[in-house]
């Protein structure tokens, strides 16, 4: 059986979904080293639900980090991304030029009592309990030199996500008082993707499992920010299965996964492929990334969307 027939099929198959116009999705990669399987997984499963619905596929580089960040990092994930077919539909944002939009956002929180500065360590924390208890809630520390954290009125204990159905999030956890800004002045995570994801109309966030339960503060802060400002509804949520090393550990720049290599790329795509349970067939697998990618986008609608 050649390719064009398998395409054919394939695109037969998938005739019934009604395209999604305004979808919009994204990958958003931290430049603390080059992708590795995990991350591809991730670029992947989110670029194929992309096309999947026909919607637009963005890349952010989140660099809010710079103490870890690597130099040249940036550039090689867009270099490894293009050399496994995985192209982006409009131009890269990056979180270190979104300042203005995380200042206005804070101001936003802060105009309606919802944020206050912390200057508890991480000992100090843990030697209270497992998670943060408010403890600075109401003692009106100075923001100069102290953690910003937000007053997580309405945690968010439960998340629907389109693999893993109805989600409940641990109430502890979920009610945290999370950080919004560093003690080191440095943007906090949770406030830059939920400023980006609002400000980009971000409809659906398709990442690895590892960062399903944040999505709970995610989704709070993106719904007081809603009441606050208005914006868009908050967008769909997919977490995918996580590659794991020989030693059981979820693969990670921490735990020294190896680099993609771009001479690898056709290999490397197969083998992601079917790490989300769409092997390629025999006579695909191994082919052209963007052959591979032409049969991918009607597996994934066809297995995933119906
Ligand atoms: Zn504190």
């Amino acid at each position: 059986m050649t390719v064009k027939v398998l395409l054919k099929s394939a695109k037969n198959k998938c005739a019934v979904p009604k395209p999604t116009l305004s979808y919009r999705g994204r990958f958003a990669p931290s430049p603390s080293g080059p992708l590795h399987a995990g991350s591809l997984l991730a670029a992947l499963g989110s670029y194929l639900d992309a096309h999947a619905h026909r919607g637009t596929w963005l890349v952010r580089i989140e660099d809010i980090d710079p103490p870890r960040e690597v130099a040249g990092a940036s550039d090689l994930i867009l270099s490894q991304l293009e050399a496994h077919g995985l192209l982006w539909d409009e131009s890269v944002r990056r979180q270190s030029q979104q300042d203005r939009l995380y200042h206005r956002n804070l101001e936003r929180l802060q105009q309606h009592g919802l944020v206050y500065a912390c200057n508890c360590s991480r000992k100090d924390i843990k030697a209270r309990a497992p998670f943060y208890t408010g403890h600075c809630r109401y003692r009106n520390l100075p923001w100069q030199g102290n953690a910003l954290r937000f007053v997580n009125q309405h945690p968010v204990t439960s998340l629907l996500d389109r693999l893993h159905g109805q989600v409940t999030i641990e109430p502890d956890f979920a009610a945290e008082d999370f950080t919004l800004r560093r003690r080191d002045g440095l943007w906090a995570y949770q406030l830059a993707v939920v400023s980006d994801d609002r400000d980009q109309e971000i409809t659906h966030i398709v990442r690895g499992s590892d960062l399903l339960t944040p999505s709970s503060w995610q989704m709070a802060l993106w719904q007081s920010l809603t009441t606050i400002a208005g914006g868009p509804p908050a967008p769909k949520l997919v977490h995918l299965p996580l590659v794991v090393g020989d030693d059981g550990r979820k693969l990670s720049k921490q735990n020294h996964a190896p680099p993609l290599l771009a001479a690898d790329a056709v290999d490397n795509l197969s083998l992601a492929l079917t790490r989300l349970n769409l092997a390629p067939p025999a006579d695909l697998y191994g082919a052209p990334v963007a052959e591979q990618l032409s049969w991918a986008i009607p597996a994934w609608r066809a297995r995933n969307l119906q």
